[in-house]
């Protein structure tokens, strides 16, 4: 028998939240469910969505995500509920839940209750008090950075363990080493850095949306927060310049990882970096099921889980078309990329602009990524040859330190001394 094993991001709020942040994209999906007034998972969507997906996947470990809008807005109570339902149907199954918040509610109950069940934190945090409130602010446009470190002190006091999240916008990739500096300073082990790429129609839109995805034909602009592509490349290969001297096996940061991942040959662990997608899908709070957090939008709705099966919504030829797509829709300039096995042209909901040859299905971030995964290509061969060894890839800090006198020396018109076959001015140049 096939594995059978997904990923769902579960929104047991929908889009409601207690924050207004400028650039989330998720606030407005409230328009999708015109004249709505209850915006909470019912019991009997909620038991059976947990069923379902303990009940469905074959491997041993079943992993909850819940996301919003924010979670915490369902109160603890609902939180206690879903643990007791998977108790009931997860017999000798891991359970695993993760939780990605804002952190603003966070207080001692909830901490213990995450302590108690093992539960694993996202945080969402932009960097130190004046760029993390730039657009993570309340409804009444009141700066939110206070009170997420409010609730970061209610995890350190009960020891839960928390990773953290940060979108990189226009504001916060300018100062990469400030963001990276301060994530360490609160604690952070594991940071991931997702970059915000939004696009406002100029119009109409089908779907009463403004923020459109890629397959909108109509006009449509880069909102102003987000991120450009090549200075989100200079702020990855900023952070990456300093964890690979420091950091390495002390701190994680995702992308690090996944880069390492695809020159050991493994499948990448998240689905931007495949070449196929597909098995990480999105869950209303009222039970319908879309292909993906990215494309919630009416023509990617798959069903409703309390209508049909949620196994065959998952497994439905609409969706491996759409997980294919990613694949299959590449155009011949990532085809013939040299960084394609890292990058596979990212993420599908990204690519709207045209190659030099006028091909459509460029990603946007395309410069950028080109950028980081050539400036890190020889110190993500070291480690992979050293893993390979069996030896640690922490070594990889001692070959950093010992490029630094040759950085010295470079000109900036002279082949990099790190070995990546660029000019130094455009390799490890670019952030000394
Ligand atoms: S569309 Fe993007 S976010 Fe969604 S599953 Fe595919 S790669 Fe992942
Ligand atoms: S770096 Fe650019 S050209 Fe290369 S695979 Fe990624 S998106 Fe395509």
């Amino acid at each position: 028998m096939n594995e059978v094993a997904f990923h769902i991001m579960t929104k047991p709020t929908g889009p409601i939240c207690n924050l207004d942040c400028k650039y989330c994209f998720y606030l407005e999906k409230e328009r999708l469910y015109p004249g709505k007034h209850s915006w909470k998972m019912p019991p009997e969507t909620l038991e059976s969505y947990i069923r379902q997906h303990i009940e469905t996947q074959t491997i041993n470990e079943v992993t909850f995500a819940w996301q919003g809008g924010e979670p915490t807005l369902m109160g603890l109570d609902y939180f206690r509920q879903v643990v007791e339902l998977q108790r009931r149907y997860g017999a000798n199954r891991r359970i695993v839940n993760a939780f990605q918040t804002n952190g603003v509610l966070l207080d001692d109950d909830w901490c213990r209750f995450f302590q108690e069940n093992q539960f694993l934190i996202g945080i969402s945090i932009d960097g130190p008090e004046p760029l993390h409130d730039y657009y993570r602010v309340d409804r009444g446009g009141k700066p939110s950075f206070q009170k997420v470190m409010r609730g970061l002190e209610f995890l350190h006091k009960h020891q839960v363990d928390f990773n953290t999240l940060t979108v990189v916008n226009d504001q916060n990739s300018r100062h990469p080493l400030e963001v990276y500096r301060f994530l360490k300073s609160i604690g952070s082990l594991v940071m991931q850095f997702i970059p915000v790429v939004e696009r406002l129609a100029e119009g109409p839109s089908a779907d009463g949306l403004d923020l459109v995805s890629p397959e909108h034909g109509e006009k449509a602009h880069v909102t102003d927060w987000s991120v450009d592509s090549d200075r989100y490349g200079s702020f990855l290969c900023a952070i990456f310049d300093e964890w690979v001297k420091q950091d390495v096996g002390r701190r994680f940061v995702q992308l690090f990882d996944i880069t390492l991942e695809s020159y050991m040959g493994m499948p990448q662990s998240l689905c931007w970096f495949r070449e196929r997608c597909g098995e990480a899908l999105a869950l209303e709070h009222n039970g319908d099921l879309y292909s993906c957090d990215h494309f919630v939008y009416p023509a990617h709705r798959l069903g409703n889980i309390m209508e049909e099966p949620l196994l065959s919504l998952v497994q439905s030829q609409q969706q491996k078309d759409f997980g294919n797509a990613k694949a299959d829709s590449l155009p011949k300039q990532c085809l013939q990329c040299d960084v394609r096995f890292a990058c596979h042209g990212e993420c599908p909901k990204h690519r709207f602009l045209e190659t030099a040859d006028g091909e459509p299905g460029l990603n946007y971030l395309c410069s950028g990524y080109l950028r980081f995964f050539r400036h890190t290509a020889p110190y993500m061969k070291f480690m992979a040859n050293q893993l390979r060894l069996k030896r640690s890839p922490s070594e990889v800090m001692g070959l950093a330190a010992r490029l630094e006198p040759e950085f010295a020396k470079a000109a900036r018109n002279e082949a990099c001394p790190c070995g990546s076959e660029q000019k130094f001015k455009k390799c490890c140049g670019r952030t000394r």
